[in-house]
């Protein structure tokens, strides 16, 4: 625990995957005197008042925003603008707005034109989720040694970025700084780009004739089920990532397009020489992500297996 808040009052603006996960990370290591989160239906916030996690639900963004010193929003990218304007009168000079969106270049042209001079907007991307949301899917370990990406635009105020850089690696993150549009181009092809292939491949394995969907699913674990984990991401924040991002994603796309190409040309010409040599290439990308401990060693994503004679239990 902190012997003093990073914050006075913390507003978390939706309260889902994402900021249910600063909250419950913020509470237990007392980074703020007092948090305040919204969200945009009734369930969800009578579902946060039962938590129990926060000092105060409030019913609207503007509520929540008011005399708050850092106010971060964790909605869906295509929502930030609309919020944006509708906090702006209630902003404390001085406070910290910052967001959690996927894609950085549309929330900073979305949000910049409505906050006040005497704010400090600094944009943010904890490179870290999983498949599900809503306000019970958060957990306070989620940004331990994940990278929280910051893109303050130029002329932003230098304590301000440092400030809430501290907020993050106090959530276990490590920081780094870049500009909305290099994030936009790294994150196409190491978060966007994967989405929307499992996206793709789940369809055609369910839309294949002569292969029954049971079959489909009974032998899912030959690979299938990997990409399936990542097709069950939430529809409407995928769909406003690929909106917001298209020119980066379309690029890297491209890019793909070209690569499948050359190994559909090793595949039919018979090339296991290429075919080897690109795999091989593959494998010591996945190794470096372990060794650099981004990912788990276990073999199979850790999953646990029945022990032997057991697996009928
Ligand atoms: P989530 O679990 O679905 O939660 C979204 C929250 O936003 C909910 O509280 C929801 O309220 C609220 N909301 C939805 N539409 C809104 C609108 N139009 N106006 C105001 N509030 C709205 O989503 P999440 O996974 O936390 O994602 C939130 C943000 O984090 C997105 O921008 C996403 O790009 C980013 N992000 C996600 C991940 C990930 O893996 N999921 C990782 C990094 C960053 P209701 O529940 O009342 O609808």
């Amino acid at each position: 625990m902190n012997s003093a808040p990073m914050f006075r009052k913390v507003a978390l603006i939706g309260f889902g995957l994402i900021g249910g996960s600063i909250a419950r990370g913020a509470k237990s290591l007392g980074l703020a005197g007092e948090i305040v989160t919204t969200a945009r239906s009734e369930s969800t916030r009578a579902r946060v008042r039962e938590l129990g996690i926060v000092d105060h639900v409030v019913e609207s963004n503007a509520e929540a925003a008011d005399g708050a010193d850092l106010i971060i929003l964790c909605i869906p990218v295509g929502a930030c603008g609309d919020v944006a304007k509708e906090i702006a009168p209630h902003l404390k000079h001085g406070a910290i707005v910052s967001d959690v969106g996927s894609v950085k270049a549309a929330v900073v042209k979305a949000m910049a034109p409505f906050l006040p001079e005497d704010v400090h907007f600094v944009p943010a991307h904890p490179v870290a989720g999983t498949e599900n949301s809503g306000p019970d899917s958060g957990f306070a370990e989620l940004f331990i040694n994940r990278w929280c990406i910051l893109t303050p635009p130029e002329g932003t105020n230098a304590e301000a970025t440092e400030k809430l850089a501290a907020f993050w690696r106090a959530l276990g993150a490590n920081v780094e700084i870049m500009t909305p549009e290099h994030h936009d181009l790294v994150l196409a092809v190491t978060s966007h780009l994967p989405h929307l292939i499992a996206y793709t491949i789940v369809s055609t394995a369910e839309e294949l004739e002569g292969v029954t969907q049971s079959e489909v699913l009974k032998f899912s674990a030959g690979g299938f089920r990997d990409f399936t984990r990542i097709a069950a991401s939430d529809p409407t924040m995928w769909r406003d990532v690929f909106l917001t991002n298209k020119d980066a994603v379309l690029e890297m796309l491209g890019e793909f397009q070209e690569d499948l190409s050359k190994l559909t040309r090793a595949i039919r010409r018979g090339d296991g020489d290429a075919l080897f040599d690109h795999f091989t290439r593959t494998r010591a990308i996945r190794r470096g992500i372990v060794q650099i401990g981004q990912d788990e060693a276990a073999p199979d994503f850790g999953r646990r297996h029945k022990q032997l004679g057991k697996a009928a239990e």
